[in-house]
């Protein structure tokens, strides 16, 4: 059994979006009290990235300027009305420099110690923010940037994203959309927010999005998991496995209409492991995305872990 390392910081717990707000701290409190229950979850701090790494997705302009834009007192939202829900906040700028720092921070674990399972536990998330644009509660792409980085600092040739939250991941299909050494491969729910992931969406043959349809049960989501995204990383053969797991595909969340079971992400979760383990020397780091339901999220979050301990 591995032991999985989890990256985390009271700094992420710091960032706040406004009273009745989805994305709040009780989600990360709610996951971090759950892994605590569990035995091989080893807690580490996570450090503030150089804004060098993040330079490495988001352009120095783009950055310089949203950090320009925290506010000192109150919210300031960085998106035009009608989609005016992604707040800074004046406790942001530590926030995202750790929630991208954990990803960087599990990279060097993987490549110089023998630990080969992270997890991620951070927020704000990162698979909406784009490469000059902040949305979906999202302002710098974490699983992007991480990907960069093992690419760049490491040498690592080919990785392979899987995406599991409910939305679709239009920030880091942005970014790799003519990245043939990049998998990324969605499930998410269409229609639904942000309105993108057709299966025509393609890039260099690299991007694989599986849209479904609001309504679907545990077999089918995991059918078509396995038939548009696993087949297709199986003969991608990646060194490195990234995942963005979000947890709002279960049936209890409030933002989305799937109808995933909590044992559900135990079965997704193995999937990957699987493939892992033959492909890429069982390495995998994941990242918390969405998940707004808290019950869920206490629930869900345990079998994601245990199933990656295989
Ligand atoms: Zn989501």
């Amino acid at each position: 059994m591995n032991d999985v390392i989890v990256y985390t910081h009271k700094d992420c717990f710091l960032k706040f979006n406004g009273n009745n707000h989805p994305e709040r701290k009780e989600r990360i409190e709610t996951v971090n009290n759950s892994l605590k229950k569990i035995n091989n979850v080893i807690f580490k701090e996570s450090e503030n990235t150089s804004l060098e790494n993040i330079y490495l997705v988001h352009p120095e302009m783009y950055v310089k300027n949203l950090f320009n834009m925290i506010p000192n007192e109150g919210l300031k939202s960085v998106e035009k009305e009608p989609y005016a829900d992604t707040y800074l906040c004046p406790n942001s700028r530590n926030a995202i420099l750790k929630s991208v720092g954990a990803g960087i921070n599990a990279s060097d674990d993987l490549i110089k110690n023998k630990s080969k399972r992270f997890f991620c536990s951070i927020r704000p998330p990162g698979h909406h923010a784009e490469k000059i644009r902040a949305n979906g509660f999202c302002f710098f792409n974490n699983i992007a940037i991480t990907a960069k980085y093992l690419i760049n600092k490491y040498s690592i040739n080919k990785i392979g994203i899987i995406d599991f939250d409910v939305h679709h991941c239009n920030g880091t299909q942005d970014i790799f959309i003519d990245q043939e050494n990049v998998f990324l491969g969605s499930i998410h729910q269409s229609p639904l927010f942000p309105g993108t992931g057709s299966k025509d969406e393609k890039g260099k043959n690299n991007i694989f999005n599986a849209p479904i349809k609001a309504g679907t049960e545990s077999k089918e989501f995991i059918d078509i998991f396995n038939q548009t995204i696993i087949e297709n990383l199986d003969k991608f053969k990646p060194e490195v496995i990234l995942i963005s797991a979000g947890f709002d595909a279960h049936k209890r969340d409030p933002l989305a209409n799937i109808n995933l079971e909590s044992k559900d992400f135990f079965y997704l979760t193995k999937i990957i492991t699987d493939l892992a383990n033959i492909h890429c020397e069982g390495r995998i780091i994941s990242f918390l995305e969405g998940g707004y339901d808290l019950i869920a999220l206490e629930e869900a979050i345990q079998e994601h872990i245990k199933a990656l301990m295989i």
